[in-house]
């Protein structure tokens, strides 16, 4: 396996449940059943690690929170991306699936599409049992007859409730929203889906058409799903892309929800220059889950900077 003649050990499956500690400085990783000897630290566990979170912040590692965006995935024909994207070269055969980048929304409360995936497909990405989460994803082919993206409203941390609440109060932000969809969703992961006509009329929708999303969808209210704040941001969004791009406002294409995971709700302080943590020599956070990415470039460039650093004082 890569890397193993340098002495890399690889350890699948096997979580961190805490750090040892000794003198301000990171001395092991307690993993189930033992701890690994560890000098040196990377904390790298992308955006979804509540476990580690719950329990970074009572060992007295330095989080804080970070704002966030969340909102629903959006599923339209590509070919109807493509007619607004192409014109009448819609269909040509050397043209790829279109893409789309929309932003809409006043500078404090911003409304933008995200990830957007063409010829995609709408996919679960919950990871905790009473959640639903939905995510994009393209095959390199791009094949699907379905466009999706996210479409987000900017959250900042005073949204996730009062200071006292702590530096998690995100999660909980989240985790609200996420159970929400489940349980409009009504279980097996099937997700909580509007069709955007009745979504912008404020009616629950009766039917559903097609989508990619293969767990199954759920005719529902989002404004039921979504914090008020969040549903409303949406809907005006929507209505300022619609004033244009009118035909992006298809009555029957679906809001999917809940694309809550769109980066982490934390960031791990660290040194601007060394990237240690203030409350922990030797821990270095690094890439989504410590809030200093958003995406696969940024987080293997951050994990790149890291590394230097390490290799610069070692
Ligand atoms: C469906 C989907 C599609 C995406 N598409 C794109 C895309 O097209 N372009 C893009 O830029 N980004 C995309 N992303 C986002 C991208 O995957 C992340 O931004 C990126 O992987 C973050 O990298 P990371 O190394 O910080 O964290 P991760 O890649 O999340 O890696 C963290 C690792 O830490 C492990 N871990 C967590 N907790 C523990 C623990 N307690 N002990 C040990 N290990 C632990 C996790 O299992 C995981 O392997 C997509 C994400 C999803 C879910």
């Amino acid at each position: 396996m890569l890397f193993r003649s340098l002495g890399v050990d690889y350890r699948f499956g096997v979580a961190a449940t805490g750090l040892h500690t000794e003198g301000g400085r990171v001395r092991a990783v307690r993993v189930d059943g033992g701890e690994i000897p560890a000098e040196v630290v990377v904390l790298a566990v992308g955006h979804s690690a509540r476990a580690v979170y719950e329990w970074a912040v009572p060992a007295g590692i330095a989080v804080v929170r970070k704002p966030i965006a969340v909102g629903v995935r959006i599923e339209h024909p590509q070919r109807l991306i493509d007619e607004i994207q192409y014109g009448d070269a819609a269909g040509h055969p050397n043209l790829p699936p279109a893409f789309y980048e929309l932003t809409a929304g006043a500078p404090e409360r911003g409304v933008y599409s995200f990830c957007m995936c063409p010829g995609g497909w709408i996919v679960p990405a919950s990871t905790e049992p009473e959640g639903v989460v939905v995510n994009g994803m393209s095959l390199s082919r791009r094949d699907s007859p379905f466009a999706n993206a996210g479409l987000v409203v900017s959250v900042g941390v005073d949204d996730f409730g009062p200071l006292g609440a702590g530096p998690l109060a995100g999660v909980g932000f989240q985790r609200d929203i996420e159970r929400a969809a489940f349980r409009a969703g009504g279980g097996r992961f099937r997700a909580p889906a509007q069709r955007l006509g009745d979504f912008l009329a404020g009616r629950a929708s009766d039917s559903l058409g097609a989508s990619s999303y293969r767990p199954g969808l759920t005719p529902a209210d989002l404004s039921a799903v979504l914090p008020p704040f969040v549903a409303e941001a949406l809907r005006k969004g929507l209505r300022q892309i619609g004033a244009r791009l009118p035909a992006f406002l298809l009555s029957d294409a679906l809001l999917i929800a809940a694309e809550t995971r769109t980066s982490a709700p934390v960031r791990f302080l660290r040194d601007p220059v060394t990237l240690v943590s203030p409350s922990l020599g030797g821990l270095y956070p690094c890439g989504e889950g410590a809030g200093y990415a958003g995406g696969i470039v940024s987080a293997a460039l951050d994990g790149a900077r890291v590394a230097e650093r390490i290799l610069a004082t070692a």
